[in-house]
């Protein structure tokens, strides 16, 4: 099965009006990802934006909008579970957006990669921290409002995480200048703080970092912010990118380990035992060269890793969902682009086209809690797939 599947994309629900209506979608081939089988000529009533039943012989009401995709193949609307669309440098020095880039002009860039990505098929985006001020919660009440077309928008605000954030070091003088992307939080009071303080500026979920500086978060920390964010019904996701801050991590009950690029089988194993999804933001290794990631040689290594991990994930059995975590632009690609290239890794790593897709909606779907998955129905775009695949 080829990946090209984008022919043409039809979205008929983001628009308040079409929210009332009862649509009646005819699916000549209906793929469920969940199960991996495709169902021939089903009907998908929709009602207010809501599929409300999916069948063969459907009674169709009279008024309802008959949209006949008869001859083509149908699948809802793909998930990326690790974006950052207020994000789009040159290079990896990413703190450089602190000077140049206020949150009104992040939101703006945030608005057109995520129309790119819904008119490529990307129906709902994971935006996990680094929008400057809450640039993507603002971006998502204005697609929500209706003033725009875009993709659901869910997104973590501020990323919480030891003392100095990701920042990879400052001058005393210049003080803690990351704060305009991270909160700060040690020890178990600022960490609930800090999720309440993400809570109430509307977050969608929580993000924190356990291990990008030399003093990891411990298993208390990590239990406090699951406490917090789930009694408040949000998914905690967790950048870690070793095997013995995983440990914390997932012993802690956070829903998603972020990139996990060095894990070992054993904590591999440890994340299937307990649920933990991995997001593995796969980077394919000519995106790593090209952003400048490091050498180039260190640039292929690590993405020779991450095909490899991958490749462990998946014969392990560990639960995944697509991300990509795209910051860098690269010359003479959408993000879009961008994001098919991620699918050659998937491909290198033996991972079937059908579990790929699985990946993309259910599994990524399944990570936005427990409050979400009628919403994900909501905003369904539908895709008609080339009869070619
Ligand atoms: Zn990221």
């Amino acid at each position: 099965m080829r990946t090209r599947f984008l022919l043409f994309v039809l979205f008929v629900f983001t628009a308040s009006s079409a929210r009332a209506q009862t649509i009646a979608v005819r699916a000549g081939n209906l793929f469920d990802p969940g199960k991996g089988t495709v169902a021939k000529d089903q009907t998908i009533l929709v009602k207010s934006g809501t599929i409300v039943e999916v069948g063969a012989n459907l009674d169709i009401p009279r008024d309802a909008e008959i949209m006949d995709l008869s001859k083509s193949w149908v699948m809802p609307g793909l998930m990326d579970a690790h974006t950052h669309i207020t994000e789009g440098q040159r290079n990896w020095e990413l703190e450089l957006s602190y000077l140049y880039e206020d949150s009104a002009y992040r939101a703006l860039r945030g608005l057109k990669t995520a129309q790119v990505l819904l008119n490529a098929g990307i129906t709902t985006v994971r935006d996990v921290g680094n929008d400057a001020n809450y640039a993507a919660v603002d971006l998502r009440k204005a697609i929500n409002q209706g003033w725009f077309t875009g993709p659901t928008i869910l997104t973590a605000g501020k990323i919480i995480g030891p003392f100095g954030g990701q920042s990879s070091g400052a001058s005393v003088e210049m003080g803690p200048y990351w704060r305009f992307e991270y909160i700060d939080a040690d020890g178990p009071d600022e960490i609930s703080k800090a999720v309440r303080q993400n809570v109430f500026y509307g977050v969608d979920l929580i993000k924190l970092v356990a291990d990008s500086s030399r003093s990891h978060y411990t298993l208390e920390e990590i239990r406090t912010a699951v406490e917090v964010a789930h009694s408040a019904g949000l998914a905690v996701a967790v950048h870690v990118v070793e095997s013995e801050p995983a440990k914390n991590v997932i012993l802690g009950g956070a829903d998603s380990i972020e990139h996990g690029f060095f894990l070992s089988d054993e904590v591999l194993h440890l994340m299937k035992e307990k649920g933990t999804v991995l997001v593995g933001t796969d980077f394919p290794s000519e995106h790593l060269v090209a952003g400048g990631q490091d050498t180039p040689e260190k640039a292929k290594a690590l993405g020779n890793t991450i095909v490899e991990r991958l490749r462990r994930a998946y014969r392990i059995g560990v639960k995944m969902a697509f991300g990509t975590d795209i910051v860098v632009d690269l010359p003479n690609k959408t993000r879009a682009d961008m994001t098919w290239d991620y699918l050659a890794v998937w491909r290198a790593a033996g991972v079937p086209a059908a579990e790929i897709l699985k990946c993309m909606t259910t599994n990524a779907a399944e990570l936005r809690g427990s409050t979400s998955s009628a919403e994900q129905l909501c905003r369904v775009l539908l895709l008609t797939l080339s009869p070619h695949l």
